[in-house]
């Protein structure tokens, strides 16, 4: 276990978050690189499974005050299977009172009735895959949802009484104008979203976007056009009274910042159970395989599904602080630079460049450093 300076790492006494991956989807998304089948024939055995493995981590974490169903497609999930994984985890984990509870879902499958479930089961948080109101768009990044469904889609999780609803939107699209851009975000901005993420497309190898690009027959907008749509984005929103608090996050208030995510950019401790989910405790850190037959095969014979794990060390845990810093408004604790004069001039030159500034002992990225933030971390340590 490596150790851990609480200065370091900017940890604070907050209870953990446990993430739960929902392998399912009901096909496959050309760019997505996230874990998942695109049939549910293996779900019953997963719940088994993952009631085994929450059993497992029984007494190990404290407390949780934030539960995240994510995937794969945690939507695609009937009355049944969601009240027996809440069971599963309520009889595992203690949470302490008004958890933040999201669920990701898709348009396709909201139903009114879908939506009751889940305001019983606690579940306040709807994180919506819209990605784009425009059906060519759709067509393109393989969507299956239309513009039109996403739009009554909304309608129906206000209609449940839903109060903090996120939107995932997409930009960086071949041939995409910024008009084309703006009018998807005009039109989210139509459902007033407490939290919007938007983000570039980025192409992984190994999807089917990642071997059409490998081939040549994909061609992605170049570096300055994603610059420009990136700084367009942030002004829009900001304008118009959203935080642009994490590189591709805006929230309408500081209340409304994803408290979930957030842990996993302040070395908050967080739990995750499911194929391919990924966790922290104190310095370290471990990730589950990424195939739902590994993991079943591994749980049926009694061991932790795991694929690998590292202990960071004091200079791993440094420079992720460093890089989960510069990602978020938050910044990075200037004690960290106290004692470090090369650390000291890089943040020096940083505000001199308007990258960077200080405020309340903290070095925060600027719009413009947010562009940067991967390779700032780098500047710093040597
Ligand atoms: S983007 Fe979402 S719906 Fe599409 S394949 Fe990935 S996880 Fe599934």
């Amino acid at each position: 276990m490596g150790s851990k300076s609480p200065c370091l790492t900017g940890y604070l006494p907050e209870s953990s978050g446990l993430y739960l991956h929902v392998p399912f989807c009901r096909s496959k998304c050309p760019y997505c690189d996230f874990y998942s089948v695109t049939s549910m024939k293996e779900a019953r055995e997963w719940v088994h499974c993952l009631k085994r493995e929450a059993e497992c981590y029984r007494g190990f974490f404290q407390t949780f005050d934030t539960l995240y169903l994510g995937g794969g497609t945690p939507s695609l999930l009937n009355r049944a299977q969601l009240s027996e994984i809440f069971s599963l985890l309520h009889a595992s984990f203690t949470f302490v009172p008004s958890p933040e509870i999201s669920l990701e879902a898709n348009p396709d499958d909201i139903t009114q009735e879908k939506l009751a479930v889940c305001r019983e089961l606690g579940i306040n948080r709807i994180s919506l895959g819209v990605q784009s109101f425009r059906e060519g768009e759709l067509r393109f990044l393989g969507r299956r949802h239309t513009a039109a469904g996403a739009e009554r889609a909304l309608e129906k999780i206000r209609g449940a009484g839903f109060d903090n609803v996120s939107v995932d939107l997409m930009y960086g699209l071949p041939g995409q104008s910024m008009s084309q851009w703006l009018f998807s975000l005009k039109r989210a901005l139509d459902f007033q979203p407490e939290h919007l993420s938007c983000y570039e497309l980025t192409v992984e190898e190994g999807t089917a976007m990642g071997r059409l690009k490998a081939q040549n027959r994909l061609k992605l907008p170049d570096e300055e056009t994603g610059r420009r749509f990136f700084l367009t984005t942030s002004r829009f929103l900001e304008k118009r009274g959203y935080i642009h608090y994490e590189i591709s996050n805006f929230a309408r208030s500081e209340a409304l910042i994803s408290r979930h995510n957030s842990k996993y950019w302040k070395h908050v401790d967080y739990l995750g159970i499911g194929p391919g989910a990924h966790s922290f405790f104190q310095g370290k850190r471990w990730w589950n395989v990424r195939s739902l037959q590994h993991y079943r095969a591994l749980m049926s014979q009694g061991k932790l599904p795991l694929e690998g794990e590292e202990c960071l060390t004091e200079d791993q845990l440094l420079l992720e602080t460093l890089y989960f810093g510069f990602r978020t408004k938050r910044g990075i604790n200037l004690r960290l630079l106290e004692g470090a004069p090369h650390m000291e001039s890089c943040a020096a030159e940083l505000e001199e460049s308007g990258l960077a500034l200080r405020r309340d002992g903290r070095l925060i990225p600027t719009r413009r450093g947010f562009l940067l933030a991967e390779s700032l971390p780098l500047r710093m340590v040597r």
